[in-house]
């Protein structure tokens, strides 16, 4: 895939994000809208079903050379997609060398540590993939559009310095994740208010999908537009050249997944990994061990 396009979908370092301006539709150039709809969707899964097979072997490698963790940080609006993406894309991966967290609203002792604790605690180890599906965004995400949920915490003013004391914390934590062997990758599902009341539709039409509808999805979607204007926020600070953010158009499940798996597999090819090489006396004992197995008597 064009390397120009994903790196277009980053959000560069101390650029002002504003989301209105960036498609969350399928039609993202003029060349894409020229090869049609169809075209593009066939293509698409060809690239998905490409890099699926190749991510299945880059997370071998990965597991290998036991050098880097790769954390990937799934963040978007309810029914942006993210559990779809997170089966989808790391549908061929082995599970032993892969592990999925999902984070929801912080338990007692969560509360009673710092806001970063409880991801801390859920890291991948070297050689793993770890998915975040929410992360230490929400903590300025939805605490942010809710201020309320803010708890135990020293009594002091809520405005603009705790937040960016926030997002200077959420860059420190990064980085030192990264100098250590992290490879940190942050999506962002962009959907439009369109598409989600769409899905929201489908999951009280489908009987199938009905457990999937929650009610405070409809509360939350009041909130629409202070949500878009805390994600500007975040995205814009915590974007670094490190850890860039990726904005993805995710109106198209199959587009997002598609965009999502070729960045992961470009990423993880990018290190340059290779499978661990032994030494001449290893080897030598290798040798011997094969010798005596072929040696041995049949029973
Ligand atoms: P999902 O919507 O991801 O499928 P849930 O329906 O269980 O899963 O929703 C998880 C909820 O937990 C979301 O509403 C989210 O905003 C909330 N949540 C996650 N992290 C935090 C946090 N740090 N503080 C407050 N609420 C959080």
């Amino acid at each position: 895939m064009n390397e120009r396009y994903l790196k277009r979908l980053q959000v560069r370092p101390g650029m002002k994000v504003r989301l209105g301006e960036y498609n969350t539709g399928w039609a993202q150039n003029d060349a894409l809208k020229e090869a049609g709809k169809e075209a593009v969707k066939e293509r698409a899964m060809e690239i998905l079903e490409e890099n699926r097979a190749q991510l299945a072997s880059a997370q071998e490698l990965l597991w290998a050379s036991n050098t880097y963790a790769v954390l990937i940080i799934l963040q978007g609006m309810d029914t942006a997609g993210k559990d779809g993406t997170i089966k989808h894309v790391m549908s061929g991966v082995n599970p032993q060398g892969c592990k999925v967290q999902s984070f929801r609203v912080p338990t007692e002792e969560e509360l009673d540590h710092t806001f970063l604790w409880r991801y801390w605690k859920a890291l991948p180890n070297r050689g793993e993939i770890g998915i975040f599906n929410r992360s230490y965004y929400e903590d300025v995400l939805v605490v942010k559009v809710h201020p309320e949920r803010l708890v135990n915490l020293p009594p002091g003013k809520r405005g603009k310095k705790f937040w960016n004391a926030r997002y200077e914390d959420i860059n420190a934590f990064e980085r030192h994740l990264i100098r250590n062997g992290t490879v940190i990758l942050k999506f962002y599902l962009h959907i439009s208010k369109d598409e989600q009341k769409k899905r929201l539709l489908e999951r009280l039409q489908d009987r199938e999908k009905l457990w999937k509808f929650s009610l405070s999805d409809l509360e939350e979607r009041k909130f629409w537009d202070i949500y878009q204007e805390v994600y500007e926020d975040a995205l814009t600070m915590t974007s670094t050249e490190m850890a860039p953010w990726y904005i993805i158009p995710a109106d198209h499940k199959w587009v997002a997944r598609t965009l999502i798996a070729e960045i992961i597999t470009t990423k993880i090819r990018s290190l340059d990994l290779a499978y661990p090489t032994l030494s001449g006396e290893s080897m030598a004992q290798l040798k011997e061990a094969r010798r005596h197995l072929e040696e041995e008597e049949e029973e």
